[in-house]
């Protein structure tokens, strides 16, 4: 599956701008999960971090590891703009129904992970993704090397997972709307991978989803392949 490929080249293209800490997962320890989702009021929390959430999946290499461009959680004092990308190299699905089952599997990931003292926020309609940090997890040490751990550890409870990135941004200035931009732009060729699954009219001419097609190599052809096997 590489439908996200030039989306993962994007991200990491975004952030090769700015100072980069990087873990080995296999040295970290992964931040306790509370297994519920837990509410951290506006007094016990230190700061926000607000921003985007984006998961790219693919079947091309990807070693596991734990990405801050920007600073870690204990070197933040206020709220901050952020961004967190999952790069999630999965087994290389051949039929595209189980593809797209896989895709919609690992986004939900991020509903299912509650790092103790880190409150996620997300909207499922979006690709908002906020953050409270709670000032007793930065008392006791919370990290995103921790919180990326135990990320990487849901991840891949998911059979077919094999490599994970977890990347945070929290430069002040970095570009935030290319991250905006690349989480619509995945969005859309999910959208447009169960349009090709679903969908028995092929005039592209007349399709919302050109632009994806015109974009995406393979997706054209994918939607096509599906006519003839149906036909
Ligand atoms: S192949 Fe053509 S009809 Fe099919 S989704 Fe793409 S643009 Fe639409």
């Amino acid at each position: 599956m590489n439908f996200f490929d030039s989306l993962i080249n994007d991200s990491l293209s975004v952030i090769s701008k700015y100072r980069q800490i990087e873990y080995s997962p296999d040295k970290s320890e992964a931040r306790s999960d509370t297994g519920y989702s837990q509410v951290i009021l506006q007094r016990d929390t230190a700061y926000e971090l607000s921003g985007a959430g984006i998961s790219l999946v693919t079947s091309s290499d990807i070693q596991d590891r734990i990405i801050v461009a920007g600073d870690e959680l204990s070197e933040i004092s206020g709220n901050r703009k952020f961004a967190r990308i999952s790069i999630i190299q999965t087994d290389d699905v051949e039929d595209e129904q189980k593809a797209y089952n896989l895709i919609r599997k690992i986004e939900y990931v991020k509903y299912h992970v509650f790092p103790e003292g880190y409150m996620i926020r997300t909207a499922s309609s979006s690709h908002k993704e906020s953050v409270r940090v709670a000032k007793s997890a930065l008392k006791n040490g919370i990290s995103f090397e921790s919180v990326g751990k135990l990320m990487i550890n849901k991840y891949k409870e998911i059979e077919a997972v094999r490599g994970v990135k977890i990347i945070f941004v929290t430069v002040p200035d970095a570009d935030y709307d290319a991250f905006f931009r690349i989480a619509e732009k995945s969005n859309d060729i999910t959208k447009t991978l169960n349009h090709v699954m679903n969908t028995v009219s092929f005039d592209c001419d007349t399709c919302n989803l050109k632009a994806v097609c015109d974009e995406v190599e393979g997706m054209r052809e994918l939607h096509f392949r599906n006519k003839e096997m149906n036909m």
